[in-house]
C-alpha cells in the first residue's frame, strides 16, 4: 500500500471508512515522514507529536463522525489555537499561548479532524519566501537551495513534501497561492468575508483571507466547504451560503467563458512559465471553455497600491504589540516608553519595522491624502477591472507568479524586487475576488509552475471547476518531489 502520508484527505476517508486503515495509522505515517523529511525542509514552526498522538487518541469512535474524522491538518502560526504556541513565526509572540481558538479551528474540529501542529511562516506574513521567520527558512521540497514561496511557505512545503496531508494558509497579497504554485500544490484564496477571520492575527484586515492548501481540487473543496460561512465574531463575514462546492466542480467546463489578461504577460516574465500557461490555456480550450483576450487596465498600480494599503493596515494592526499583553517583553526596562521601544525593537524582524514605519508614514498627516487615500481610489479602479470584466467573462486566467522558485537569499536583501513575486495575485486581495493556483507545468529544472484563476466573488465554485476539470485531464499533481 502507499505511504498514508502521501495521500489525499478524500483518499484516505474512504479508507477509513472502509476501516482499512485507522487515525492512529495515519497519525504515525505522517509521524515518520516528519522525522524523516523535517530536517531539510524545517516546514513547522511548532510540532509536538506525543500532544498530535493525544489529540488522535481523543478522537470520538463511537458517536457520529465528523465529515473530516480522523484526517490530520497543520495550521499556519498565525491561526490562533487555545493553549497552543501561535506566534506569527516572530520573536514578538514569543511563548504566546491564545486563550481562545479561531473560528476556523473549531470548525475543524468539529468536524473531527485532529490539529497536528503550526507551520513556519514569513514574520507576520510578511513577505513571498519564508525567509523573514524568527526560525529560519524553509526549504522548497522541489530544491532545497530554493524558497517554498510565501508568506504560507511552511504550509506548502509541508504538503508538497507529504508532511502534511492538507494545511491552512493565509492570503494577504498572494501568500496561499504563491507557495501553492512554487511548490506544487493546490492554495485557494477565497473571496473576502468568505471565511471568517476571527482568530487569525491581523496582518492587513481589509485583504487578509484564510484558505486551504491541499494535494489536489478535491481537497480544497473539501476543505474550503468546511471552514466556510458566516460568524457573528467577525463582522466581515458573509452571511451568504455555502455552495456544495464537491458536486460543483464535477460538472462539465463546456461553453465557460474565460479571459486571459494581456497585462498579465508581461516583459522579464520567464519564459517557460509563459509558455506553460499557453499549454493550460490550450488544454482548457480543448476541454470546452472559450478563452479570449482581456484586459485589465489598471493592473500596473496594483503592487503599488497593495503595498500603501497592507503596510498601512499592518503599522495599525501592529500597534498591539509592545510588551504588555502579548508575548515577549524587553528586559532591564525603566520607564513605559522604555519597554514599549526595547520590546519593539528586539521583538520585529527588519521587514516588520519597514513595513511599520512605510505605513505609519503613509497614515500619517500631510502624506495621507496624498498616499493613503489616493491608493483607495485607485484600490476602486482596480476593482472596477475585474467587475467589468466579469461582465463578459465566468473567470479569468492568469499565471501564479512570474517565475518558479528562486534562491534562497537571492532577494532578500533588494525589498523592492521581492514585492514584485506578488505582481500577479495582489489584485485578487485589493478587488476581494476568490482565486486558486494549481500546478500546470515544470520548468527544465524540475521546479513547479502555477496557474492561477480568479472568479467572481463568491464564485469559488467556477474557479474549482476549471482547476477540476484542468487536473482531471493532466499528470502534473501527480509528481512527487525526491527529497534529500
Ligand atoms: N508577499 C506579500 C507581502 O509581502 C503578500 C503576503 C501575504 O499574502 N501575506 O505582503
Amino acid at each position: 500500500m502507499m505511504e498514508l502520508n502521501t495521500l489525499t484527505a478524500h483518499n484516505l476517508t474512504e479508507l477509513l471508512k472502509k476501516g482499512d486503515i485507522s487515525p492512529l495509522d495515519i497519525c504515525n505515517s505522517i509521524i515518520n515522514r516528519i522525522e524523516k523529511t523535517e530536517k531539510s525542509l524545517a516546514a513547522l514552526a511548532h510540532f509536538d507529536k506525543e500532544k498530535a498522538l493525544e489529540r488522535c487518541g481523543n478522537l470520538s469512535k463511537t458517536a457520529e463522525k465528523g465529515e473530516l474524522w480522523g484526517i490530520p491538518i497543520f495550521i499556519k502560526d498565525n491561526i490562533c489555537v487555545k493553549d497552543e504556541l501561535t506566534t506569527c513565526s516572530s520573536k514578538i509572540l514569543k511563548g504566546f499561548k491564545p486563550p481562545y481558538n479561531a473560528t476556523v479551528i473549531d470548525k475543524l474540529t468539529g468536524l473531527d479532524a485532529i490539529l497536528m501542529g503550526k507551520t513556519n511562516m514569513d514574520e507576520f506574513a510578511f513577505g513571498s519566501s519564508t525567509e523573514t521567520s524568527c526560525y529560519g527558512p524553509t526549504r522548497n521540497p522541489w530544491d532545497l537551495e530554493r524558497i517554498p514561496g510565501g508568506s504560507s511557505g511552511g504550509s506548502a512545503a509541508a504538503v508538497a513534501g507529504d508532511e502534511a496531508i492538507f494545511a491552512l494558509g493565509s492570503d494577504t497579497g498572494g501568500s496561499i497561492r504563491q507557495p501553492a504554485g512554487v511548490c506544487g500544490v493546490v492554495g485557494l484564496k477565497p473571496t473576502y468575508g468568505r471565511v471568517s477571520r476571527y482568530g487569525l492575527i491581523a496582518f492587513a484586515s481589509s485583504l487578509d483571507q484564510i484558505g486551504p492548501i491541499t494535494k489536489d481540487v478535491e481537497d480544497a473543496a473539501i476543505l474550503l466547504k468546511a471552514i466556510s460561512g458566516h460568524d457573528e465574531m467577525d463582522s466581515t463575514s458573509a452571511d451568504i451560503p455555502v455552495s456544495d462546492y464537491l458536486a460543483g466542480m464535477k460538472k462539465s467546463i463546456k461553453g465557460l467563458k474565460i479571459g486571459v489578461p494581456k497585462e498579465y504577460f508581461i516583459e522579464g516574465m520567464d519564459k517557460e512559465v509563459k509558455n506553460s500557461i499557453k499549454a493550460a490555456i490550450e488544454k482548457l480550450e480543448k476541454l470546452g471553455a472559450v478563452c479570449e483576450d482581456t484586459s485589465l487596465p489598471h493592473t500596473e498600480y496594483a503592487v503599488s497600491v497593495y503595498y500603501l494599503v497592507a503596510t498601512a493596515e499592518a503599522s495599525s494592526n501592529l500597534a498591539r504589540f509592545d510588551g504588555v499583553q502579548y508575548g515577549l517583553r524587553a528586559d532591564n526596562i525603566k520607564s513605559m516608553m522604555d519597554m514599549y521601544k526595547k520590546t519593539r525593537k528586539e521583538g520585529f524582524g527588519d521587514e516588520a519595522k519597514r513595513r511599520i514605519i512605510l505605513g505609519t508614514f503613509a497614515l500619517s498627516s500631510g502624506y495621507y491624502d496624498a498616499y493613503y487615500s489616493k491608493a483607495l481610489k485607485v484600490r476602486t479602479l482596480i476593482k472596477t477591472d475585474f467587475d467589468k470584466a466579469f461582465q463578459k467573462f465566468d473567470a479569468i486566467v492568469t499565471p501564479t507568479s512570474p517565475t518558479a522558485a528562486f534562491k534562497i537569499g537571492e532577494k532578500i536583501s533588494d525589498p523592492l524586487t521581492m514585492y514584485l513575486s506578488d505582481i500577479f495575485t495582489i489584485s485578487a486581495n485589493l478587488a476581494g475576488i476568490p482565486g486558486i493556483s494549481i500546478p500546470c507545468g515544470f520548468t527544465k529544472n524540475n521546479l513547479p509552475i502555477g496557474l492561477q484563476i480568479l472568479g467572481k466573488p463568491f464564485d469559488e465554485e467556477t474557479i474549482l471547476r476549471i482547476a477540476y476539470n484542468y487536473e482531471q485531464n493532466t499528470d502534473w499533481h501527480k509528481r512527487k518531489p525526491d527529497i534529500k
